[in-house]
């Protein structure tokens, strides 16, 4: 089922008191939301489809336009989760890295939803969490951007439930950075803020040049962030692909609640991908009885899942998640 910002917040919450981390995959395409709601599943896990301006503007989803792709997005991912058999998984949808001129109108149309005749029944669909990219912002944008979310939901008479992030490559967030970003963001507008990304030793990519993971930044940030909102505040990490499982392990403990997970989660779609073709190029032959089966997008992603389903089971095990789609909000 796919969660609402409300249900999102009760999600995390359950994280937080229980001590584990929700799976957030970077899902790429129609057929890995399909794997990730699988694996979650099978897990039977909360899980996280988290969608980048890359996607939304991406030839899978809006074909140039973000919002004709958070569109399509929005209809794919709750057409799934809201159906047999995944009615019992919950589902957050966030949005990742949303940066540019298009900002505020992709995120306008996230938190007011659109409205869907899903076999004669209107909905309104909506994004669960939001988040934008504040990699290039001084800290007063940052804060204003954000402010100006928070002011979309509330004329818009919707709740929003966000993440706000600073630093998220750059080494070691100061713990002064949550005063002066959340404080204000909490000041202005309560009860918004539920996850905190700061820098804590990670880097996005496989870079090896990444500075020391800090399970003690996380300690100290997730403290030191609900101590500013007054509620528990969850650690999101940005820039898990290279970390191994210790350290996971050990972030989870000090407080993160959502893991980021992009660059490991395309690399196994890669390269199944490319095994796929590399061992079909007979039938691939239109001479071939099979070809019409090996060539169509089913043949690909039916293989690419058999290999990719696993490990984001694994994945979410290594986090503490399995088993726990009962114990949050359905
Ligand atoms: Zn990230």
């Amino acid at each position: 089922m796919l969660l609402d910002p409300i249900q999102a917040r009760a999600q995390f919450a359950d994280a937080l008191a229980r001590g584990y981390a929700i799976l957030a995959v970077n899902a790429d395409s129609p057929a890995a939301i399909t794997d990730c709601l699988e694996a979650a599943r099978q897990a039977q896990a909360p899980i996280i489809i988290e969608t980048s301006l890359w996607q939304l503007t991406g030839h899978s989803f809006g074909a140039g336009d973000p919002v004709r792709g958070l569109i399509r997005y929005l209809v794919q991912l709750s057409a799934l989760a809201n159906a047999e058999p995944y009615r019992e998984v919950p589902v957050i949808f966030h949005t990742d890295h949303i940066k540019g001129p298009d900002t505020l109108r992709i995120l306008c149309a996230a938190i007011r939803g659109i409205e869907a005749n899903l076999c004669g029944t209107t909905a309104r669909l909506f994004a669960s969490t939001i988040s934008l990219d504040s990699s290039e912002m001084t800290e007063e944008e940052n804060i204003t951007r954000i402010r100006e979310l928070c002011v979309l939901a509330s004329e818009a008479g919707v709740p929003l439930t966000l993440e706000m992030e600073a630093g998220v490559d750059a080494g070691v967030t100061e713990i002064e950075v949550a005063d002066r970003l959340l404080a204000p963001v909490e000041r202005s507008h309560p009860g918004c803020l539920y996850l905190w990304a700061p820098g804590v030793g990670t880097r996005h990519g496989f870079s090896d040049k990444g500075y020391p993971f800090s399970p003690g930044a996380v300690a100290r940030h997730r403290e030191r962030a609900g101590a500013i909102c007054g509620r528990p505040i969850g650690i999101a990490l940005h820039g898990s692909s290279g970390l191994p499982e210790s350290a996971l392990r050990e972030g989870v403990a000090a407080g993160v609640a959502k893991v980021n997970w992009s660059s490991e989660s395309l690399l196994i779609r890669s390269k199944a991908a490319q095994d796929f073709y590399a061992t079909h190029t007979a039938e691939l032959e239109k001479s071939h009885k099979d070809w019409k089966a090996t060539a169509m997008d089913n043949g690909v992603q039916t293989f690419v899942s058999e290999r990719y389903v696993p490990r984001v089971i694994e994945r979410i095990r290594i986090l503490g998640g399995t088993g726990r789609a009962t114990g949050g909000v359905i």
